[in-house]
């Protein structure tokens, strides 16, 4: 069993659950987001979000400020869990 909402994010980076708040892609529907827009789209790396959260991401600058924060977060904590 997941026993909190913080495990369901954070185990799935991938396409099967919003990176956000965790929706899977059954329930929901998922979208690829940029993380980084404009010049840097194209090297941008790129995470799936519900429906809910990408419309949320593309009208509130906070929340894209939000995102890309998780997003370095999460990559940071994943490569020092790996190198351990
Ligand atoms: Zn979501
Ligand atoms: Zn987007």
């Amino acid at each position: 069993m997941i026993s909190s909402f913080d495990e369901i994010t954070y185990e799935y980076f991938g396409e099967d659950y919003c990176f956000y708040c965790g929706t899977s892609k059954e329930l929901n529907g998922l979208q690829e987001h940029h993380i980084f827009p404009g010049s840097f789209r194209k090297k941008s790396p790129t995470v799936w979000l519900c429906y809910k959260c990408h419309k949320r991401v593309h009208k509130s600058s906070k929340f894209l400020k939000l995102i890309q924060q998780l997003y370095e977060r999460r990559s940071q904590e994943r490569s020092s869990s790996n190198s351990k």
